[in-house]
């Protein structure tokens, strides 16, 4: 089978198996670490504006626990499945792993298009999922936090509900809050900001210097658009950026602050003064040295990955690189931070919003970027010094080590009973 036809669990499960031969691990280790410990299918009514009553499905997975609570985003999109949800959710286990921080592995989502509801269903759909998924949720057993399509008043509507059933507040059950109610300073830009401290990091390594780097940024939501603005205030020049509407290119440079607020106005980038329109596809094969996929899954594929000019691949996204368009890639020396290293920078955010959230005592925005610099500079360290001694790229690297601190974890807690 072309690995490029693979689902995201079967691609998922095969870097796994990959980093699990080079380990050495045993059968029965494969076997727990390959299987979601929980996974839970929900289909709930939804009263619509109209007086409607509408039926939607939702997913929580949790891949692993060994290392700590559950920890993972929610995504509210029409193409969301079970087993994207499982890719995701084995993704966050070791993406916690790389990073260090005590959290297992989970991810959920509501098959749905936000696009098409207006606040008010939003609002019920969200408070019908988070009650059916209460079963698994908590601030000790696992914590949602945003992810495509979901956002900061989302994650207050889940936290709300939760609340409202335990009858008391329970502010550290979601990350990803606003600030009003015990959200974290720097959360919403976390993301990005991790995936500007490795880009960083790699660039040295490449003989790149920021200043004489363009890029091009796919996807222009939390993300994306967070990403373009902290790269150009790193020194490179934005070349390319793009939504779901189109992309647009200025080789001479976009300032992503103008872009934003164009967006904003119109909800699109397309027609940005100053830039020519192109589709997504050609947009990832523009002559650029970064390119940040920031978007979505299964975007870099064995059919354009030979096109793809960037010398270095920033995954902001989940999983935007099939296994076989990595293969092309590395023959032709470009390198790849990979997502579970690159888009850490969120999630280990949302650790110290939780870590607030159970102590109800609040770290200025300073502090948390300090802690955030301390934690991606060490992970990126780790994962290349991981990659020399093993002699392989960055992605095998970080999962080598990602997967034998999960060992570890598991080994030492045992098989009960
Ligand atoms: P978002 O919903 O805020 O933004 C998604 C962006 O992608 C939007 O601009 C949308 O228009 C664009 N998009 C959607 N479909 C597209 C397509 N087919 N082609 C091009 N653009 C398309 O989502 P986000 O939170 O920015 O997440 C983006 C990616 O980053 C996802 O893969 C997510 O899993 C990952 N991620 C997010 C976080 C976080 O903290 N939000 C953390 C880690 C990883």
């Amino acid at each position: 089978m072309l690995v490029d036809v693979m689902s995201p669990y079967e691609a998922a499960v095969a870097q796994f198996d990959e980093a699990a031969d080079r380990l050495d691990l045993s059968q029965a280790m494969r076997a727990i670490l390959r299987t979601p410990k929980r996974e839970l299918v929900v289909h709930f009514p939804v009263r619509m504006d109209n007086g409607d009553i509408e039926m939607f499905t939702g997913y929580r997975v949790q891949h692993n626990t060994s290392r700590g609570p559950a920890k993972g985003g929610i995504r509210f999109t029409p193409e969301v499945s079970l087993d994207e949800v499982r890719a995701l959710a084995m993704w966050m286990t070791w993406k916690c792993a790389v990073v260090g921080i005590p959290f297992g592995g989970a991810k959920g989502g509501v098959i749905c298009d936000p696009q098409k509801l207006s606040l008010t269903e939003l609002e019920r759909l969200t408070r019908r999922y988070a009650t059916e998924i209460s079963i698994l949720i908590g601030p000790n057993s696992d914590i949602p936090a945003p992810d495509m399509n979901t956002n900061p008043q989302i994650m207050g509507w889940i936290m709300d509900t939760y609340s409202v059933h335990k009858g008391y507040v329970v502010p550290a059950v979601t990350t990803g809050k606003p600030l009003a109610i015990e959200g974290s300073e720097g959360r919403l830009e976390a993301t990005a900001r991790g995936v500007q401290i490795v880009t960083r990091e790699a660039l040295p390594d490449l003989n790149l210097r920021p200043d004489r780097c363009s890029v091009v940024v796919q996807g222009f939501g939390n993300v994306g658009s967070s990403t373009a603005r902290l790269l150009s205030e790193l020194g490179c020049k934005i070349v390319g950026l793009s939504d779901i509407t189109g992309g647009v290119y200025n080789r001479n440079g976009i300032d992503p602050r103008i872009a934003l607020r164009y967006a904003r106005e119109h909800g699109s980038l397309i027609g940005l003064p100053g830039t020519d329109m192109v589709t997504n596809r050609e947009l990832l094969e523009l002559p650029c040295d970064i390119l940040v996929p920031a978007a979505l899954e299964n975007q870099i594929t064995h059919s354009n990955a030979a096109r793809i000019k960037a010398r270095l691949v920033v995954e902001a996204a989940n999983g935007p690189t099939t296994p076989e368009a990595e293969r092309i890639l590395q023959d032709r020396g470009v390198t790849i931070i990979p997502d579970i290293l690159a888009n850490a920078g969120g999630v280990t955010v949302s650790y110290f919003e939780w870590i607030q959230s159970m102590q109800h005592l609040f770290w200025s925005e300073q502090e948390i970027y300090d802690r955030l610099e301390m934690i991606m500079t060490r992970a990126y360290q780790a994962v290349q010094e991981k990659a020399h001694e093993h002699q392989t790229n960055l992605r095998m690297a970080a999962y080598l080590l990602a997967i034998a601190r999960v060992v570890e974890a598991t080994e030492i807690r045992g098989v009960y009973p």
